[in-house]
């Protein structure tokens, strides 16, 4: 047994830590106050091998596997979560096509998202369903050899820039529920397809975050991604492989709350010492650094896990729910820290603060984690 990260991952921990500090630091609150998109980012790490890191080098990824993935998704949030998202969810929704699309398909989209030309999304929520991923409405009918699909996806990342999404659509509404999705690559631009921005997000301002209708657009059946009927499968296997990614965004923004409140507690003094010299404070530091710790090892084992062909869908969803639980706790402990200073805009805790919550929310809301982690205890 090896806790150690390997010699190749630490250094793609330090140069994934020192491009966030150069290019995502000066850039962030700018970012996050004008809800800017960054392309030249995503691009600029996508030079550095940082986007689709976990895809293998034949599909033009650096091959970090999942837990070269978690250490860059680290680095990354503990400088910004909302950039760092931007960079590492550059190939979200292309893990479908890289579990089960055909060699064509992982050979024509995967290279040009880790070059950095274009971006991916995964549409699955509707307006009306979210957690209920069997209560999806979206229907792709057969036509000739196209599909044509009408709907709505809702809150998806990436929605407005992406070149490509895979949308989880209804293709066998005969079969029951779960039988009756299939996975289906629609082009960004296609024609019936409209992208409206949504704005006013509490945190993760500088993501792209999309509504998409779908009025009749039409795509080729060769988009189908793996087997027809098999979506609903094939997208609960998808979060059990991108869950390790999302926890690992809480990991970061954690970090980064313990790094400025050690700082601060140094820093800043009351009744005549420094704030650190109190046991208040000092208890609610220990707290952070025990609750981190305990994630790093919980997020690195369910990514770990995945790259030795063996992922626990429980223990991913136990990572998520952790960083979702750890960021939140975190964020508040380190605007307590702060005290009216981690309050206003010119400290990043309140940034901190906002972001963190989207951690209990995306990628299965915390309760969704819940619901995972009990069936499989009550299934033994
Ligand atoms: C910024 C952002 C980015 C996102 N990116 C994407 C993306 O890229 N792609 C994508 O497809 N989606 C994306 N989402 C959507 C996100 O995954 C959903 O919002 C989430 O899954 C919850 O769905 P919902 O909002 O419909 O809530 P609902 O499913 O309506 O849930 C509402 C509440 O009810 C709870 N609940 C639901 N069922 C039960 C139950 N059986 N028992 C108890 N409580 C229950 C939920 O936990 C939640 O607290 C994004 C959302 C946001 C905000």
């Amino acid at each position: 047994m090896d806790f150690e990260l390997t010699e190749e991952l630490k250094m793609l921990e330090d140069m994934a830590y020192k491009f966030a500090q150069n290019e995502l630091g000066p850039i962030s609150h700018e970012c996050d106050v004008e809800e800017k998109y960054t392309p030249e980012i995503v691009k600029k790490a996508a030079e550095n091998g940082l986007v689709g890191a976990w895809v293998p080098e034949e599909y033009g990824g650096a091959e970090a596997g999942c837990l070269g993935l978690a250490v860059i998704t680290e680095q990354l949030s503990r400088v910004d979560m909302g950039i760092g998202l931007n960079v590492v969810a550059a190939s979200f929704g292309s893990e479908a096509i890289y579990l089960y699309g055909s060699e064509e398909q992982k050979k024509r989209y995967l290279p040009p998202v880790c070059r950095g030309e274009m971006v991916s999304a995964g549409a699955f929520t509707e307006p009306d369903a979210g957690t209920d991923v069997a209560g999806y409405r979206t229907r792709a009918v057969k036509d000739g050899d196209d599909y044509v699909i009408n709907g709505n996806k809702m809150f998806i990342t990436n929605g407005t820039v992406c070149g490509f999404m895979v949308v989880q659509c209804i293709t066998s509404p005969e079969e029951k529920r779960h039988n009756s999705f299939s996975m289906i690559i629609v082009p960004g631009d296609a024609e019936g397809v409209t992208r409206t921005k949504i704005h006013g997000k509490m945190g993760v301002r500088s993501s792209d975050t999309g509504e998409i209708s779908f009025e009749d657009v039409r795509v080729p059946q060769e988009n189908l991604v793996g087997q027809e009927g098999r979506g609903f499968y094939q997208l609960m296997h998808f979060f059990d492989t991108t869950r390790p990614m999302v926890a690992a965004q809480g990991l970061g923004l954690s970090q980064a709350c313990l790094d400025v409140s050690v700082r601060y507690s140094k820093e800043r003094s009351v009744f005549g010492a420094p704030l650190g010299n109190f046991q208040l404070t000092q208890a609610k530091l220990t707290e952070m650094a025990i609750k981190i710790e305990a994630l790093r090892g919980l997020v690195f084992k369910a990514a770990w896990l995945i790259d030795e062909g063996r992922p626990d869908y429980t223990l991913a969803a136990m990572a998520k729910y952790l960083s979702g639980e750890t960021a939140v706790f975190c964020a508040n402990a380190a605007l307590e820290i702060h005290g009216g200073y981690g309050y206003i805009e010119e400290y990043d805790v309140q940034k901190y603060y906002r972001d963190a919550k989207i951690l209990e929310l995306y990628e299965g809301t915390k309760e969704a984690e819940i619901m995972t982690i009990g069936r499989f205890l009550l299934s033994k």
